[in-house]
């Protein structure tokens, strides 16, 4: 059947498409990284399989990435020898965006182009960027392990449309053929694409072979020869001394791996030696990714057994609190045919993993203790992104919860700012004399917190209270009840029991008041009836005539309307 077939684009990708081409054009160059990148991908996925299935090698086991030019026909050609697609995977990765977090990504773009380039670049662009640079691609695949005939031609100006065909494709692999716009010949040159790819794609650790030139006499040009040459240092980044990497190619690793296009925050690149020998590079995005939140979110920590890539996404590496974190493990202990079902029992993973969350906390911890302005700036866009994330792991990972909490930021009635800034330790050393305990109130907005009236008398005392709305604070305080062998106390629980910092008199007020109106309090008490507890005369309160407190075994008001709100 080797009918043509059009197939239309998913509208997002039309709009994608239009969008990057603009906005990305000042960096028209990535557009190598990307298709590398791919490439390189496509040879991990390949290992993957082949680990179970030695037959999708086809006896072809060299894998590398070849680019080369054509100045006659202008184009530029990306071939490797990796995994390859099917027909169905070409009109699914290719014609479609899969990626989850798709819909927000548009619902957040502005039409301002510097605004939106950032939003672009944060989502990921990859394969489109080749339209960047060509009015026309080209892409021919054929599956691992599919028959020669099965191969696949897809090609699309970049406007709506694409066609599709099967065709007969000796070479297992993918090759991407970008003929140019108008006026992108500069890319025609050898010397042009060299420096391209040691620029940002130096640290792949395949081959990316080219054929190498020599200047023709004659000719009185650079002419192409038949012998190959490998342009790239070909060796794994992690498993180079730090002093030998620069801080563009840590760079330009991390957007590998992390499929961003932002900078990383942090990172962190140790070798262990011991019982358990392995290499981590591991990085703190600038940024959450859409899907932060997603029950399935993409891309974690690669897997590398002696340097050879074993598997991405490798969730064993790092607890779920964690899951922003990219980068890559490299072990020297496990063996090379580890599966993920190994993964999960293995004593060394679970401690390659107990290493890898100490580091990303002492990393943190820097960060967060620095003297530097940079650093600290740092630590508060970590803050502001990975947060309430971060927060989950005061629950999940109980050996380091002092750590964890060491780390976590909150609002408070010392601030008048929304911003999540102070610290246990900060609010600790700022403990009224005879304070015992650290006070917070759960609400679910900021100014409802805010607005409280169990507050009245701690800002009558001038006692600071840490005001938490965030959805998994109410977890939070659930599974930290106390940091430095302080206390935490919600001040909307229990009788209020002040300790040390109420005085007698007030204690003698309370006790009088109780008695003097015993019976407005009883008289309330039995109309409410089912509905309360018990009705209290309080010291609680400045202003408001009434509040609603919760036993200090009850869940809280707050706790009690997410629940509800929930379905629960
Ligand atoms: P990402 O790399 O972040 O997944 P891309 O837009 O770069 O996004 O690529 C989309 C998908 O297309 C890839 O996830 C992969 O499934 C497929 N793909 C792209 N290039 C290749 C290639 N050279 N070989 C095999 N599959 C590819
Ligand atoms: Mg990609």
């Amino acid at each position: 059947t080797a009918t043509k077939e059009h197939l239309s684009f998913q509208t997002e990708v039309k709009q994608l498409l239009n969008l990057m081409i603009h906005s990305l054009y000042s960096n028209k160059e990535i557009f190598l990284r990307e298709l590398i990148s791919n490439a390189s991908d496509a040879a991990d996925k390949l290992r993957f399989e082949g680990l179970t299935d030695g037959a999708l090698y086809e006896s072809d086991s060299d894998l590398k990435i070849r680019v080369s030019h054509d100045a006659a026909a202008r184009t530029i050609t990306i071939a490797d020898n990796g995994i390859g697609m099917s027909r169905q995977e070409v009109i699914d990765h290719i014609g479609t965006i899969a990626k989850s977090g798709t819909r927000e990504f548009f619902s957040a773009l502005t039409g301002d182009q510097a605004k939106d380039a950032h939003l672009i670049g944060q989502f990921g662009v990859g394969f489109y960027s080749a339209f960047i640079v060509a009015d026309k691609v080209t892409l021919i695949t054929r599956r691992a392990g599919l028959t020669t005939e099965h191969g696949v031609r897809w090609e699309s100006g970049g406007e709506g449309d694409y066609t599709l065909e099967t065709v007969e494709k000796t070479d297992r692999g993918t090759e991407v053929i970008l003929h140019l716009r108008e006026g992108e010949d500069d890319l025609l040159s050898g010397w042009r694409l060299r420096a391209i790819i040691r620029k940002y794609s130096d640290h792949i650790t395949l081959p990316i072979v080219m054929k190498k030139e020599e200047w023709s006499q004659e000719k009185n040009e650079n002419t192409i020869t038949d012998e190959d040459e490998t342009v790239n240092q070909a060796s794994a980044l992690w498993a180079r001394a730090k002093s030998e990497i620069t801080p563009e190619q840590y760079e330009e690793f991390y957007k590998h791996v992390a499929h961003d296009f932002e900078p990383p925050l942090a990172y962190l690149h140790a070798r262990v030696e011991g019982k358990q020998e392995y290499t981590q590079l591991l990085y703190i995005p600038s940024r959450a990714p859409f899907d932060l939140f997603d029950r399935e979110p993409r891309h974690g920590i690669k897997l590398y057994v002696r340097r050879v890539f074993i598997m991405d996404d490798a969730k064993q590496l790092l607890p779920n609190y964690l899951r922003f974190v990219r980068g890559v493990i490299d072990s020297n202990d496990l063996p090379l045919n580890v599966s993920r079902e190994i993964l999960q029992e293995s004593k060394d993973i679970e401690a390659i993993r107990a290493g890898a969350v100490k580091k990303v906390l002492g990393l943190l911890d820097d960060l967060a203790q620095s003297e530097q302005e940079d650093e600290k700036a740092k630590f508060k866009t970590f803050w502001k992104e990975f947060g309430q994330v971060l927060k989950e792991g005061v629950a999940e990972d109980y050996a380091n919860r002092e750590r964890i909490a060491k780390l976590l930021r909150f609002v408070s009635t010392h601030v008048d700012t929304d911003e999540q800034a102070v610290s246990f330790s900060d609010y600790v050393g700022r403990m009224k004399e005879g304070q015992e305990k650290i006070y917070y109130v759960t609400a679910d907005s900021l100014k409802a917190a805010r607005t409280s009236p169990h507050l009245e008398v701690f800002r009558k005392k001038g006692i600071e209270v840490l005001l938490l709305a965030e959805r998994v604070d109410e977890w939070l305080v659930a599974n930290l009840t106390e940091f430095e062998g302080k206390p935490l106390q919600s001040v909307a629980k229990g009788s209020l029991d002040l300790g040390k910092l109420e005085d007698e008199a007030e204690k003698k007020e309370q006790e009088k008041e109780a008695d003097d109106y015993k019976e407005l309090t009883e008289k309330i008490k039995s109309t409410l009836g089912e509905q309360v507890k018990d009705v209290r005369v309080t010291l609680r309160l400045t202003e408001s005539p009434a509040c609603l407190v919760a036993d200090s075994h009850d869940m809280s008001g707050n706790l009690e309307r997410l629940l509800k709100s929930a379905g629960q």
